[in-house]
């Protein structure tokens, strides 16, 4: 496991029962540093720094974000800079974990095959040697079968319903893509958003939610609004009552209808990440927390407990909602972040199941959870034994803060049975197949791409800068996705080279 200390790793394992069986299940929480997080956001207390060091610029967050704006430097000649990760392993929400079956993501799974917009994705993707100019390595694309739904006691081919929707339904699905398409053809739903959406003025679909927009434009179909409100799950950890409307316009509207992928790997966007540290990885500390960014001067100070570092630049790619409380006069938006739980399941054997078979996205239609992707779907041997399954739930359904209040709240092992109850559904031998369950909370795991928040006069400060610092994660696009991170990563580190004065 990449993403904890082996003592750290053993003091939070535990030992517990399965549901329904005497079969002992080992495992326990992951990367659990909401403590950390608590202390930043009251102010501390953090240790003065013993001693000072200069770099020509500093990286707040190791994230894809932060990353992405080190590999953009040093593709621009600059290596005087340093990232500072505050976890034991950088990649963020990118993180992996490994056990002796397979390698397996704690987060971000995959990145679609870029479409047009998404020129810097494809640049770094030949640049990994995943895409040469013309042709996609096929062993970076999700292999067939892509994914699968259980439905009606058994399990079927592609996520949309086979059986259960009416011709009605099905009229509106026909005629919500109708709308897609249009939305589509109007350039106005990219990725990147900063392509398509003009900076300057908020987009009307920004006013009203997701489901308004469904109400606005008549569609009721229960089948329809499910799977507008998986997606909005799926990518925002909310509910379409709790999107914009563009944000879940945009789910649909910016991507290729025919996606020949998406890439995915065993330990899903941590294979980015590993890449990335393979070639600058030196330049990263991990364990080191900024606790506040100054002025000093023409500089800027970035506090760590162990250093005070002086920059003439500073890329803050850490969380919206923690650099606002890290950086002294910076404005602050009124923000709302998805809570979330993922775990991965060891297998040491492959449940029962009926219908269609074994998919790399497996999604159960009446689950408030998001289903499991199989870590080991991409190895090309034919008969693989034990297996690692990522499990991804949102807590949707209730008021972020009072979801955030319970999941923190639970002990692994109710945790642990909630899960094995949920796939239980579609695999009820389940609990006999798991040898192990390891759990990871996120508090805040992603900005949630409110209404409104596009029109926030903060927000778009935030997007500026201040005077020879620039902030760069995800959550400045308001979309929690790899190329938006990438984005942000990519043009803060090309204002910091004109900081320097560098070409
Ligand atoms: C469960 C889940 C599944 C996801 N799946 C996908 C997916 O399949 N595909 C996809 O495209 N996107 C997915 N995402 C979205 C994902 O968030 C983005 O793709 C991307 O990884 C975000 O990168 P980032 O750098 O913007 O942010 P983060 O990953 O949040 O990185 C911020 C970094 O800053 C560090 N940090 C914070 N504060 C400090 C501090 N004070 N000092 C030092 N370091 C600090 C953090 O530890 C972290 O490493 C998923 C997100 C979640 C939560």
């Amino acid at each position: 496991m990449t993403s904890l200390s082996r003592r750290g790793f053993l003091s939070a394992a535990l030992i517990g029962l399965a549901p329904k069986s005497g079969r002992t299940i080992a495992g326990g929480f992951v990367n659990e540093s909401q403590g950390l997080g608590h202390r930043l956001r009251d102010g501390g207390p953090f240790a003065t720094p013993p001693r000072t060091r200069r770099a020509a610029v500093v990286i707040v967050g190791g994230g894809v974000a932060g990353l992405s704006a080190a590999w953009r430097l040093a593709r621009r000649g600059v290596d005087d800079f340093v990232v500072l990760e505050m976890e034991s392993a950088a990649g963020g929400n990118a993180r992996w974990g490994e056990n002796a079956v397979s390698a397996y993501p704690w987060a971000a799974h995959y990145v679609p095959v870029p479409g047009r917009a998404a020129g810097l994705v494809k640049e770094l993707f030949t640049d990994l040697g995943v895409f040469d100019g013309v042709q996609w390595d096929e062993r970076h694309l999700v292999h067939a079968p892509r994914e699968r739904l259980f439905i009606h006691g058994r399990w079927q081919e592609g996520l949309d319903p086979a059986v259960g929707p009416t011709r009605r339904d099905r009229d509106q699905f026909a005629r919500f893509d109708e709308r897609i398409a249009q939305h589509r053809a109007t350039g106005r739903f990219t990725i990147p958003m900063a392509v398509g959406t003009d900076h300057r003025a908020t987009p009307a679909e920004d006013a009203l939610s997701m489901a308004a927009w469904l109400d606005r434009e008549r569609f009721d179909s229960p089948w329809l609004r499910w799977m507008v409100d998986y997606a909005c799950r799926d990518d925002y950890g909310a509910l379409s009552g709790d999107v914009s409307a563009w944000a879940g316009l945009m789910y649909f509207a910016a991507r290729d209808a025919e996606e020949a992928g998406p890439l995915t790997w065993p330990e899903g966007n941590g294979w980015i990440v590993r890449r990335l540290l393979e070639r600058f990885g030196a330049r990263v500390q991990t364990n080191q927390i900024a606790y506040r960014i100054e002025p000093r001067g023409r500089r800027w100070r970035v506090l760590t407990p162990e250093v005070a570092w002086e920059a003439e630049t500073v890329i803050v790619a850490a969380p919206l909602l923690v650099a606002t409380r890290l950086v002294d006069g910076a404005p602050r938006p009124r923000l709302t972040s998805s809570p979330w739980l993922t775990a991965n399941l060891t297998l040491d054997r492959w449940p029962h199941e009926a219908g269609f078979g074994m998919a790399w996205d497996n999604v159960i239609f009446d689950s408030p959870a998001l289903g499991y992707v199989v870590a080991t779907h991409q190895q090309l041997r034919v008969q693989v034994r034990r297996t690692v399954w990522t499990y991804y739930w949102a807590l949707a359904h209730q008021p972020a803060p009072a979801a955030r209040r319970w999941l923190l709240d639970q002990s692994w092992s109710t945790l642990r049975d909630r899960v094995i109850v949920d796939l239980g559904r579609a695999h009820p031998d389940l609990h006999d197949c798991v040898s192990r369950v390891d759990i990871m909370r996120l508090g805040h795991a992603m900005v949630r791409p409110s209404p409104g928040l596009l029109s926030d006069p903060s927000w778009r400060a935030l997007q500026a800068g201040h005077d020879r610092l620039f902030y760069a994660h995800s959550d400045l696009s308001g979309l929690p996705l790899f190329e938006e991170a990438q984005y942000r990563g990519v043009l803060a580190a090309d204002r910091a080279v004109a900081v320097l004065g560098r070409s």
